[in-house]
């Protein structure tokens, strides 16, 4: 039996993606490649934009994954002859906070949102439909990117921060990494998560005011400009209050949210009954500032169905295998680019079987 030699063994820091590379040439049987995306390397992630789908790239972003998803040993893989395909396709959040206790650089934390908060651009209007929380990830970046908007805000209050906001990431969810069964029924019968808590007193991109005035004067402030007028920010929560008194309303966001809680299971965890924002009883009003989150990589190192890399002609490159992230999930963006979300660690796991497989076979 062969060495297989498993890029993502290498403790990093002691040998370089080069090095790494360099060995495979030396003379190991099979290296697999599998060293995740470019979403934390913002320098990548700018040179790759997609100028013409998306618009210029946003001055401020930040980061959804580690340093460490730093695209090195794709450019690695590529400059030893590997084809790397749809460089420009990428998955970024719109959802973004800094977080106010990082665990790497520039750490972004993605809000996973329910339904029933208004989001409002930079100016404070209302952003047109299909652009909902939680609805198409990939169109709201678009509107946003290329409206050329460096941040828009969501407008809720704490009846829906309670049901309606879930944090993304291990360190947000102890609940759940937990185990603590306890925890998670808090979810559906406790008030505000103790994570969501923490961004509310501590994050960053939030405000908590009683009333719309000054949630407005302080939206301003923590933006550092005049851009929200007041009259304009209450015409838009006025107006879609206005809704809910009306049994004939069209109000798309609305007819989502009783869409959503037609489900018991969202009924229960997930998306808070319609009522006014403006309800003093479901206050204080909350503001979140709203930043661009890089996260996911869908194109990436060219391979076969065996997961081996392709050359520039096409030709296997041979030994060299690629899994996960740094090879669009397996191949090129297993799911296609407009991919149900949560379902990219599959294609990684899945791409990650069929290389190993196919390298110890090589290799027997
Ligand atoms: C907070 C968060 C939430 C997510 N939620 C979901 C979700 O709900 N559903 C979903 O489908 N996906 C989700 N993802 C994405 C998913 O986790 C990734 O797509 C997946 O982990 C990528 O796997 P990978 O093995 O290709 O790369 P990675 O997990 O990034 O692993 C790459 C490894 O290679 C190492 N490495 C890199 N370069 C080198 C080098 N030169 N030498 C040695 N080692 C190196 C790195 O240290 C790392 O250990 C989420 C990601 C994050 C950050």
């Amino acid at each position: 039996m062969g060495e297989v030699l498993e890029a993502s063994d290498a403790p990093r820091g002691t040998r370089s993606s080069r090095a790494v590379v360099g060995e495979f040439s030396l003379g190991a049987q099979a290296v697999i490649v599998a060293s995740g995306g470019i979403g934390g390397n913002h320098e990548l992630v700018r040179r790759n934009w997609p100028l013409e789908r998306l618009g210029p790239t946003p001055e401020f972003m930040v980061a959804g994954v580690p340093e460490h998803v730093d695209g090195l040993m794709l450019g690695a893989v590529a400059e030893a002859g590997g084809r790397v395909i749809n460089p420009d396709r990428m998955w970024h959040y719109t959802e973004g906070l800094r977080n106010w206790n990082p665990v790497w650089a520039n750490h972004g934390i993605r809000v996973l949102p329910g339904p029933s908060s208004l989001w409002l651009d930079p100016y404070g209007r209302r952003l047109p439909f299909p652009h909902l929380p939680g609805f198409d990830t990939l169109a709201t970046l678009q509107h946003i990117t290329r409206n050329r908007y460096p941040y828009t805000w969501f407008v809720l209050n704490r009846r829906v921060i309670k049901k309606e906001f879930a944090l993304s990431g291990s360190e947000q969810n102890p609940d759940l990494t937990g185990r603590d069964v306890r925890g998670v029924l808090r979810r559906v019968v406790g008030g505000v998560q103790a994570p969501v808590q923490a961004f509310m007193d501590r994050g960053a991109d939030f405000v908590v005011r009683p009333t719309l005035p000054e949630l407005v004067r302080a939206m301003n402030a923590l933006a550092g400009t005049d851009w929200l007028e007041p009259a304009v920010v209450e015409r838009e929560v006025r107006d879609r209050d206005a809704q809910l008194a009306n049994a004939f309303g069209k109000d798309a966001q609305l007819a989502a949210v009783r869409a959503a809680r037609a489900y018991l299971g969202d009924r229960l965890v997930r998306v808070a009954k319609p009522h006014r924002l403006l309800d003093p009883a479901a206050g204080p009003l909350i503001a979140v500032r709203l930043n661009v989150l890089t996260r996911k990589t869908l194109g990436g190192l060219e391979t076969d169905l065996q997961g081996r890399v392709l050359r520039q002609g096409g030709e296997p490159f041979p030994g060299l295998y690629a899994a996960g992230e740094v090879a669009g999930f397996g191949g090129g963006g297993m799911h296609g680019y407009r991919a149900l979300e949560g379902t990219f660690l599959g294609g990684c796991v899945f791409s990650g079987r069929v290389a190993g497989r196919a390298a110890a076979a090589a290799v027997v």
